[in-house]
């Protein structure tokens, strides 16, 4: 799943959203670690510099390689592998060349499991435009071939009740502050209440399929903030994270938004302790309707609600199979059909947390 394949297939005008991978592949991982024990000073354990999760095995214990301290990298993640008990990831969702993921949880014994995904790692040919519920031809919106397309996403959406899980979930609510510095001045009447709408929409499982119960979990927002993300402004994680869940924005050139989130392993799960998200400014966003001559604009409520998907452990699907879905990778500018959940989306919360 973390094979990676030689070239890249050029920049799409759609956008792939925040990569991850569903599985923290424990066998998979489980086996890498024991092969990587019967070398010998294994090459991969280079003494000095950084690290590249490729070249990795998927966990290495203590004994295989210290990386106490160690700086890994894969895409733009740069993330310093976290003290026992404590993991992080790294979601970026670019515009047009896909998406990585980057996660490191560390064991309480010390054994490091590396879990990644490159945006080729998604690249197939189905991807295409053509395949996407909207494309960015421009057009007003609400008129008829677009609501017949709707209605054909809608009720794919409804029959497709595959989920992946990241492997982590809340075990208490979801407190997030919104720092509102850079928000874009067209933005700025709009920005708090369309992602305070999206985050409270996927916290109760809000779907376009009159499925009503409601997961367990909850979300506050928490107020604003002039704490930053714990995104570095190159686009990787901070290393350990504050404590506290900041949305913010930030002059990311390369991607659409970057999610960061911090977990510790409470002895029998891993509990997400802060999960920070930027939007970024370098791209065109709108709130409410969209606009009548859409071109290569992109939703800000949909992406939140794919975002706070992940927050809330949710994994990616496969976009060949499962487009249709919120958790599907990719989007494209000038929809509206990320906001609400669909079957799978909706169902992976449910069974992740239960219903009321
Ligand atoms: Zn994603």
């Amino acid at each position: 799943m973390s094979a990676t394949r030689p070239t890249l297939t050029p920049a799409r005008r759609r956008a792939r959203l925040f990569g991850v991978i569903g599985v923290i592949a424990a066998t998979g991982a489980a086996l890498a670690a024991q092969s990587a024990t019967e070398g010998t000073a294994a090459a991969w354990c280079s003494p000095a510099g950084i690290l590249r999760a490729d070249t990795l095995p998927g966990t290495v214990s203590p004994a295989d390689c210290d990386l106490r301290g160690r700086e890994i990298a894969s895409g733009s993640a740069h993330l310093t592998v976290p003290a026992p008990g404590s993991g992080i990831s790294a979601l970026e969702g670019t515009a047009g060349g896909g998406e990585s993921t980057l996660i490191l949880l560390t064991a309480p014994n010390g054994s490091v499991t590396i879990t990644r995904q490159t945006p080729e790692d998604h690249e197939t040919p189905a991807n295409t435009p053509a395949n996407t519920p909207a494309n960015d031809a421009g057009g007003p919106a609400g008129g008829g071939a677009a609501t017949a397309t709707s209605a054909a996403a809608t009720t794919a959406a409804c029959r497709d009740g595959s989920y992946t899980t990241m492997g982590y979930k809340f075990t208490g609510r979801f407190d997030w502050y919104l720092n509102s510095s850079g928000t874009p001045g067209y933005l700025r009447p709009s920005a708090l209440s369309t992602i305070a709408t999206a985050t409270a929409d996927v916290a109760r499982g809000s779907n376009k399929c009159g499925l009503a119960r409601k997961p367990k979990l909850s979300q506050r927002y928490a107020g604003g903030t002039s704490r930053r993300p714990q995104i570095s402004a190159a686009g990787s994680c901070t290393s350990r994270g504050d404590g506290v869940s900041v949305t913010g924005w930030m002059k990311l050139p390369r991607v659409l938004a970057y999610t960061c989130s911090y977990y510790k392993w409470n002895g029998r799960s891993w509990v997400v302790s802060e999960s920070d998200m930027a939007m970024s400014t370098s791209f065109s966003w709108f709130t409410g309707r969209i606009p009548s001559r859409c071109s290569y604009t992109f939703d800000l409520r949909g992406v939140v609600v794919h975002e706070r998907g992940h927050t809330f452990g949710l994994g990616h699907v496969d976009s060949r199979t499962h487009g249709s879905l919120t958790m599907s990778p990719y989007s494209a500018p000038c929809t509206t059909v990320n906001r609400a959940l669909g079957y799978g989306d909706y169902r992976g919360l449910s069974l992740m947390y239960g219903v009321s």
